[in-house]
């Protein structure tokens, strides 16, 4: 698809660029706060998978620059943001980057370190998989990463805070809801508008942050075994076998954005300048180490003839 004909089919994707967002993902975290007040007395965030860097941006504006340019501001007063991905990202004003896999221990301890024993009041995390299409496997990977996420959340989260995160829907949508609904009195399955219909995606908005009584992050697994496994056998399904008739489990599932806005799964036309001709904007700041660059030096070198492939395999 060429950039013009995106622009055309995608109305989020130009709003980004207009915009200065680096990606469409940013009206996904907007619409979300439209509808549940998110950022609400907030001064710490995690933004876990946050490459390139559009939530960051919103975090960025939403919290880091109206208190910069505060006049009583105080340095000490600035808001923290700390953002995690796998890949590095360009320099976004007030947020401080950890590049690492939120699966590995390492990379949590080193969020941990950057809140010097504070307390996070929101954590989001965006975190996705190289989609293989295959929706089972795509879900149990997902969920990996939600149970990664759930696992910093659960070291790093003050009482009463906000976890966020991206879900793919499937058939342990109700496990995943019963094994949230432990750690938080209000879980929501929320799908802004940016994000198509035709996309198994949504987002859990989970609020008040309140663990059993007596909990111990070590203990984090073996608590959630008791509800479930991703992926399990059926009868450890929440959704079934000991939850039947009153007891049974209804997700609170919730569109949000405003109705009336763009919807992502129309073409809109594009806006034509004086001489009737449109100009596409360029990306806002391309990703500075894709996981796909070494694809496309490979592809671009074998353009020029087998042997560019075979010298780009054996470099390390
Ligand atoms: N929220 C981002 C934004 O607004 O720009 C977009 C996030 S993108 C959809 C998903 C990100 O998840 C990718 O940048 C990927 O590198 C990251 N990711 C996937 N698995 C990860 C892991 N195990 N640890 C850290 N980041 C991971």
């Amino acid at each position: 698809m060429g950039r013009a004909s995106r622009d055309k089919r995608d109305i989020y994707y130009r709003k980004a660029k207009e915009e200065g967002w680096r990606a469409r993902s940013a009206f996904k975290l907007l619409q979300i706060d439209e509808e549940f007040n998110i950022f609400e007395g907030v001064k710490r965030v995690v933004d876990l998978c946050a490459a390139p860097g559009s939530w960051s941006q919103v975090l960025s504006r939403k919290l880091y620059l109206p208190a910069k340019q505060s006049p009583d501001s105080k340095d000490s007063d600035l808001p923290l943001i700390v953002a995690i991905d796998l890949q590095p990202m360009a320099p976004i004003e007030g947020v401080i980057q950890v590049q690492g896999d939120i699966t590995n221990a390492r990379t949590a301890e080193t969020v941990i370190r950057h809140f010097d024993g504070g307390k996070a009041d929101l954590v989001v995390c965006d975190g996705a998989p190289d989609v293989t299409g295959l929706h089972d496997m795509d879900e149990f990977v997902q969920s990996q990463l939600i149970l990664a996420a759930l696992t910093i959340v659960t070291h790093i989260l003050k009482t009463g805070g906000k976890f966020i995160a991206k879900i793919f829907r499937g058939k342990d949508t109700s496990l995943l809801y019963c094994q949230l609904k432990l750690f938080f009195t209000e879980v929501t399955f929320a799908k802004p508008k940016s994000s198509r219909n035709s996309s198994i995606e949504a987002f859990i908005v989970c609020e008040n942050y309140s663990p059993p009584e007596g909990f111990n992050e070590k203990d984090l697994h073996r608590l959630l075994e008791q509800i479930g496994s991703p992926s399990g056998a059926d009868d450890l399904d929440c959704s079934s076998g000991w939850l039947e008739g009153p007891n049974k489990v209804y997700i609170p599932f919730l569109a949000c954005g405003d109705l009336n806005g763009y919807d992502s799964d129309r073409s809109y036309p594009l806006p034509k300048s004086a001489d009737g001709s449109y100009q596409s904007l360029d990306p806002v700041q391309p990703p500075i180490a894709p996981p796909y660059k070494r694809a496309l030096e490979m592809k671009k070198a074998s353009n020029h003839g087998i042997q560019g492939v075979e010298k780009l395999t054996l470099d390390p």
